[in-house]
C-alpha cells in the first residue's frame, strides 16, 4: 500500500469506530492495535483522524483484494471490541462489503472469523492470588506480582 492508502486504511477503521457517534475507550484500544499491526506511524493515524472528523468522510476500499479484506476485517474487530455490531456499524459494514462485491456467504465467514479473534483477544484469566482480571497469556500480575499459572 502506498502511503495515501495507508492513511484510508485506518481511516475506515477510525469511522466505522465512530459510525454509532462515540469512540469508546476499547475502541480506541482496538484502532490502536490495528494500526500497529499495519506497521502504520503515529503521523499516518493522525492523519487519519483528521480526514474522519473532518466530516463527510466515506469509507473507501483500498489497495488490492487481499487488502480490501483485511481492511474488512479490521473494521469488524473495532466495532465488535465493545459487544456486538451497532446498527450504524453494521450498515456502514455491510455497505462497504457489498461495495467491494463480497457474497453475503464471504461477508459471513469473515464475521465468524473475526468474532473468533476478539473473543480470544478480549479473553481474560484471574490471577489466583488477588483475583484481579488480566489480560489472557500474563506471565505475572500487575496487581501483585504473582506468578500466573497457563
Ligand atoms: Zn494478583
Amino acid at each position: 500500500m502506498n502511503n495515501s492508502d495507508q492513511i484510508t486504511y485506518i481511516a475506515n477503521v477510525i469511522a466505522i469506530a465512530q459510525a454509532d457517534g462515540k469512540v469508546t475507550d476499547k475502541e480506541q484500544g482496538a484502532i490502536a492495535f490495528v494500526y500497529q499491526k499495519n506497521g502504520l506511524s503515529e503521523d499516518d493515524a493522525q492523519a487519519a483522524i483528521r480526514l474522519v472528523q473532518a466530516g463527510d468522510y466515506n469509507i473507501a476500499p483500498v489497495g488490492r483484494y487481499s487488502e480490501t479484506i483485511r481492511n474488512l476485517e479490521d473494521m469488524l474487530l473495532v466495532s465488535l471490541i465493545d459487544g456486538d455490531l451497532a446498527d450504524e456499524e453494521k450498515k456502514a459494514v455491510l455497505t462497504f462489503a457489498k461495495a467491494v462485491k463480497l457474497s453475503q456467504e464471504q461477508i459471513n465467514i469473515i464475521l465468524a472469523e473475526t468474532k473468533k479473534f476478539v473473543r480470544a483477544m478480549m479473553a481474560e484469566t484471574k490471577c489466583n492470588a488477588c483475583g484481579v482480571s488480566l489480560p489472557a497469556g500474563s506471565k505475572f500480575c500487575t496487581e501483585c506480582g504473582q506468578k500466573i499459572k497457563s
